[in-house]
């Protein structure tokens, strides 16, 4: 029985890896969990897993929930230190770290002193510190199992190879909800659109990340620091089926591939049971025949500029990396709640870029200045 740490329980990963957990009972024990504000959501959630400690966002959301779960016997704490003690509750062994932004790091970093393994879908936290959390990873020898579907697939095609035969990695990308459309068309997108994703259904954030393409530059920094990879040797290839999730080219020129439909509970019950595998009988197969036709395309740099600055950000490296993630998480609220327009995402990002004097090596510190000072200079743009 493995138990675990949840954070955030409430979201579409949460909840996928509740259902996971519920599919295999005498496997899965879920200890200690978070979300942020939904209370009624995660009351449902206490009541049917029954973990012993539950972090929430903030003092109001504590006493909402309070009331709802009177009788019921679980801790329930707020705050970032709520949300560390969540991560590291006692006899944890695997941390599912699903909360959304930056605000995941700090969290992972503790349960990575504390010996847990991370089962990671919160790519926010590699590319605002890549180099911290592999470090830390590393000095405690710490498995950081990926979520992300791609980086599932990449850690699949990689099982009994040799890393230092690989040529390159190829990251596929939907293409988001807005593939079809010419730069031009995309000038007066509405949020409603922009949220309709056809291929996957996902939280906010990363809905409208897939639409800007933020999201594929944000995995290409997570996949190099996953697998150690140079920018060099990352490629990102437009599949708009998400069959293939992502594929490995070795030096003998095979390339490896990782198929199967598109659900999340696959990439995270393989993170939470690897090396082994279980059934998962509620997932659809993978009948070739009836897709048909699989469909590939070049990455175009210029339609999609976010791609670009996040490729160049992880070259520069520092804190640069750091200042896109804030810039986007920043423009990417201000958008959803319609204070501006979509192309600005990408406009107000490259402008945090370009003002930014990057820090070389930064320290966590360094890095949470570096985030709050850029989050006030988006926030400047904005109003
Ligand atoms: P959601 O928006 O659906 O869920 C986010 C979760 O985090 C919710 O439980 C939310 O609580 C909680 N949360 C938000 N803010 C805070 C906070 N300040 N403190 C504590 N908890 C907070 O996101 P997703 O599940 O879509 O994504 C989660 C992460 O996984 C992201 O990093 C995303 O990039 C990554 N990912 C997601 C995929 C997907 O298919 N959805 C695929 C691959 C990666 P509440 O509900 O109360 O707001
Ligand atoms: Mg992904």
């Amino acid at each position: 029985m493995k138990k675990i740490s949840l954070l955030g329980a409430t979201g579409s990963i949460g909840i996928q890896t509740l259902d996971v957990i519920a599919a295999h009972p005498e496997e899965f024990k879920l200890v200690a969990m978070s979300f942020g504000s939904n209370y009624k959501s995660g009351s449902e959630i206490i009541k049917k897993f029954k973990p012993q400690f539950v972090a929430v966002k903030d003092k109001e959301t504590y006493d909402h929930l309070k009331q709802e779960l009177s009788g019921e016997s679980v801790k329930i704490g707020y705050g970032q230190e709520a949300l560390i003690e969540a991560a590291v509750f006692d006899g944890v062994e695997i941390l599912v770290n699903a909360v959304v932004g930056s605000v995941g790091l700090i969290p992972t970093l503790k349960a990575i002193e504390n010996k847990i393994t991370i089962a990671l879908a919160n790519k926010e936290t590699l590319v605002t510190a890549g180099h911290l959390v592999t470090e830390h990873a590393k000095k405690y020898n710490v498995d950081i199992l990926p979520v992300d579907s791609e980086h599932s697939a990449i850690f699949q095609c990689l099982q009994g190879e040799n890393v230092k035969s690989i040529e390159r990695l190829i990251v596929t990308a939907s293409g988001g909800s807005f593939r079809d459309k010419k730069r031009e068309e995309l000038v007066d997108v509405t949020v409603e659109q922009a949220l309709n994703h056809p291929n996957w259904s996902m939280g906010a954030k990363i809905t409208i990340d897939s639409a800007t393409m933020m999201n594929k530059g944000l995995e290409v920094i997570e996949a190099h620091w996953l697998f150690n990879m140079p920018y060099e040797k990352i490629d990102v290839l437009l599949h708009k089926e998400s069959i293939i999730h992502s594929l490995v080219e070795f030096h003998d020129r095979s390339i490896i591939a990782q198929l199967g439909s598109p659900d999340m509970r696959v990439p995270i019950q393989y993170a939470l049971t690897y090396p082994e595998r279980l059934s998962l009988p509620e997932v659809k197969g993978l009948e070739l025949w009836e897709v048909g036709k699989l469909h590939f395309e070049k990455a175009d740099f210029n339609r999609f500029r976010c791609l670009q600055f996040a490729f160049d950000s992880g070259k520069i490296g520092g804190t640069m990396p750091t200042v896109l993630n804030a810039a986007n998480e920043e423009a990417v609220a201000a958008f959803l709640k319609g204070s501006i327009k979509f192309l600005q995402i990408e406009e107000f990002i490259e402008r945090a870029m370009d003002k930014h004097v990057c820090i070389a090596q930064p320290g966590l510190e360094q890095i949470q200045e570096v985030d709050q000072r850029t989050r006030k200079f988006v926030q400047t743009l904005i109003s």
